[in-house]
C-alpha cells in the first residue's frame, strides 16, 4: 500500500443504506485480455465474485488456465520483440500513459465502486486509491521521459563508453487482493515507461478494476499485446508466469510463503524477480511524543484497510512509563471507529475481503488469548451479516507469543512494551519482515537513532502509512526483494548494455615473430 490516505476521521456516519443502489446493480462481467481483445477462458471456466460485505454477485470473470496463459505470454513475446511500444519515442509513451491517468479519474466512481464490491473496502478510501494510483500513471509518465543511459569519456582519447538502458523484454506481474488497482498501479505504469510488455494476473477475488484498467489502456491507444490480463487462480496463471522462459522479470506482490514459491518457480530460467511481501510493521512510542498524535496512529494503523495491509501497524511497541495510558486511550478510540457498510458514507472500516481471511484472522487471536495475551477490546466476529472482525486490541504481549512476530492482516493490534532505546530496537527488530516501521518522540535525536537502527524499507518519523510517487517503497529480509517507486522504478524495468568504442588505430595484441628475434 501507498499514497492511499484514510477518509477524514470523526464524522458521524450518515446515509446509513442510501448507497444500497450501488449493490444491486448487475455484477460486472470480465474476460481475458489478450492480444488486444476480449476472450472467454479456452476451457469456458468463470468465477463469481459476492461482495464480502453484502453477499450480492459484484462480478463475474472468465478463469484463464494455463492454455491462455500461454497465449497471452506469447502475444507479449511478439509485442516485445516486434511490435511498436519498445521503439517509440519516451515522449509517445509518455502520451499514452498521462491519457490512461486522466481516463482513471474519468471513471473514478465506477472504480471505486467495483473496487469496494469486490474488496470490502469504505468507498471514500476507494476513491482515494483511484487517485492515487492515477498519480503513479503520472509519475510514470514523466519518467518515461527521462530514462536514459550513462557515457564515459574518461577513458582515454580513444575510448568512448556509452551505457544503454534497453527495455527488460516481457514482464510478469501478479497482484495481490488488498489493494487491486493500486498495486498494479505500482508496477505496471513502470513497466510500460521503459518500453516492457507485460502480462498481468490480479488476484482471482478482485479483479475487476484491473480489468477496467485493461479497457482504459486499449481506448488510450496502447499496441495490441502490449498489456494482457488473465483473472485466474496462483497455481493455473501465477506459477506459468513464474516459470515461463518467455518472460524476463517477474514483478510480484503478495505473502511471504508464497513470494518463497515464486522464487522457486522462476530459479530455472533465472528471470530477474521483485518481490513485496509481508510486514509486521512496530511503531515505537516513546514517552516524549505526542501522545495525542501517536494515539490516532495506532487507531490508524491498525484499522487501515480492515488491517489487510502489507503495512498495517499490527505491532505497537510502548514505552513503559505511558504504558498503560496510552493502551487505555487507545482502545477508547478504536472503540469509537465506525466499522459498516463500506458503500455507507462516514465508514472507516468495511468488511475483511474473504472468508479465509476472516478464520486467519479469528485463529491468530484465539491463539493469543491462549498464549496469554489480554484482550482489551473487541476479539470475535462481530454480530452483523457480511464478514466483520471487531477491532481487537491485545494488550500483554510478550516477544514470545506468535502474535508478536506473525503477519495477521486484520483489524488487530498487539502492545508490548519497552524500557530504552535498545530495548525498542531489540524488539523492533525481533520479527523476519521488515517492511516499515515508524518512531514517535519530540527528541529528534531519539528518532533519527531509532529509524537508523531498525530493519525496514520505509520509517516513517512522527507520521504513520503516508506514500508519495516519489519515495522507493519495499522491504528488508523476508519482506522482499527489490524497491518499487521513486525516480529509479522505470529503470528497474530495463538492463544496461555497455557500448566500449574504439576511435583511431587499435595497437595490436599479436606481435610477429621477426627473423633474428632471440628468446
Ligand atoms: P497471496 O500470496 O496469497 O497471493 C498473491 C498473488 O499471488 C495472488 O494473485 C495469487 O493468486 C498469486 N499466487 C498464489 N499462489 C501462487 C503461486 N504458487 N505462484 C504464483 N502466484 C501465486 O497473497 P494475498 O493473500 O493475495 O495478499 C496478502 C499478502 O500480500 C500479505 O502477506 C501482504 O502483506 C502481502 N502484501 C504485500 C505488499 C507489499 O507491497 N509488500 C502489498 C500488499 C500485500
Amino acid at each position: 500500500m501507498t499514497a492511499a490516505n484514510p477518509p477524514p476521521a470523526h464524522a458521524p456516519a450518515v446515509n446509513a443504506g442510501a448507497m444500497a443502489g450501488l449493490v444491486h446493480r448487475p455484477p460486472f462481467h470480465g474476460r481475458l485480455l489478450i492480444d488486444g481483445a476480449w476472450a472467454d477462458a479456452a476451457d469456458g471456466a468463470t468465477l463469481e465474485r459476492r461482495s464480502p460485505a453484502h453477499g450480492t454477485v459484484a462480478s463475474i470473470h472468465a478463469r484463464a488456465g494455463r492454455a491462455d496463459a500461454a497465449r497471452a505470454i506469447a502475444a507479449a513475446r511478439r509485442a516485445a520483440d516486434h511490435g511498436p511500444w519498445p521503439r517509440m519515442k519516451g515522449a509517445q509513451r509518455a502520451s499514452v500513459l498521462r491519457a490512461v491517468a486522466e481516463r482513471l479519474l474519468d471513471r473514478r466512481q465506477e472504480l471505486a465502486r467495483m473496487e469496494t464490491l469486490e474488496t470490502g473496502k469504505p468507498l471514500a478510501q476507494s476513491l482515494d486509491e483511484v487517485g492515487a494510483a492515477a498519480d503513479l500513471w503520472h509519475y510514470a509518465a514523466a519518467l518515461a521521459r527521462n530514462l536514459h543511459g550513462d557515457s564515459y569519456d574518461t577513458l582515454g582519447e580513444q575510448t568512448l563508453g556509452v551505457v544503454l538502458r534497453e527495455p527488460l523484454g516481457v514482464v510478469g506481474i501478479v497482484t495481490p487482493w488488498n489493494f487491486p488497482l493500486l498495486i498494479v498501479s505500482q508496477k505496471l505504469p513502470f513497466a510500460l515507461a521503459a518500453g516492457c510488455t507485460a502480462v498481468v494476473k490480479p488476484a482471482e477475488e478482485t479483479s475487476a478494476t484491473t480489468l477496467m484498467l485493461g479497457e482504459i489502456l486499449m481506448n488510450a491507444g496502447l499496441p495490441p499485446g502490449a498489456v494482457n490480463i488473465l483473472p485466474g487462480g496462483g497455481g493455473a496463471v501465477g506459477e506459468v508466469l513464474a516459470a515461463h522462459p518467455d518472460i524476463d522479470m517477474l514483478s510480484f506482490t503478495g505473502s511471504t510463503e508464497t513470494g518463497r514459491k515464486v522464487a522457486a518457480a522462476s530459479a530455472q530460467t533465472l528471470k530477474k524477480l521483485s518481490l513485496e511481501l509481508g510486514g509486521k510493521n512496530p511503531q515505537i512510542v516513546f514517552a516524549d511524543c505526542d501522545f495525542e498524535a501517536a494515539v490516532d496512529a495506532t487507531v490508524l494503523g491498525m484499522h487501515f484497510n480492515a488491517g489487510q495491509c502489507c503495512n498495517s501497524g499490527s505491532r505497537v511497541l510502548v514505552q513503559a512509563a505511558i504504558a498503560e495510558r496510552f493502551v487505555v486511550a487507545v482502545a477508547e478510540r478504536a472503540r469509537q471507529v465506525r466499522v459498516g457498510d463500506p458503500l455507507d458514507q462516514g465508514v472507516q472500516v468495511g468488511a475483511i475481503t474473504t472468508q479465509r481471511q476472516l478464520d486467519a484472522i479469528l485463529t491468530h487471536i484465539e491463539a493469543a488469548r491462549q498464549a496469554g495475551a489480554r484482550v482489551v477490546l473487541g476479539g470475535g466476529r462481530m454480530a452483523r451479516p457480511g464478514l466483520y472482525v471487531e477491532p481487537t486490541v491485545l494488550a500483554g504481549v510478550t516477544p514470545d507469543m506468535a502474535i508478536a512476530r506473525q503477519e495477521v492482516f486484520g483489524p488487530m493490534l498487539a502492545v508490548l512494551v519497552f524500557e530504552d532505546l535498545d530495548d525498542a530496537i531489540d524488539l523492533a527488530n525481533a520479527t523476519l519482515y521488515g517492511l516499515s516501521a515508524a518512531v514517535w518522540s519530540r527528541d529528534f535525536s531519539t528518532c533519527l537513532a531509532a529509524a537508523r537502527r531498525i530493519k525496514a524499507g520505509t520509517v516513517w518519523v512522527n507520521t504513520f502509512l503516508e506514500g508519495h510517487a516519489e519515495l522507493p517503497f519495499g522491504g528488508y529480509r523476508r519482506s522482499g526483494l527489490g524497491r518499487e517507486l521513486g525516480r529509479r522504478a522505470a529503470e528497474d524495468y530495463t538492463q544496461a548494455k555497455t557500448l566500449h568504442m574504439h576511435l583511431g588505430a587499435r595497437s595490436h595484441w599479436y606481435l610477429p615473430i621477426h627473423e633474428g628475434d632471440t628468446a
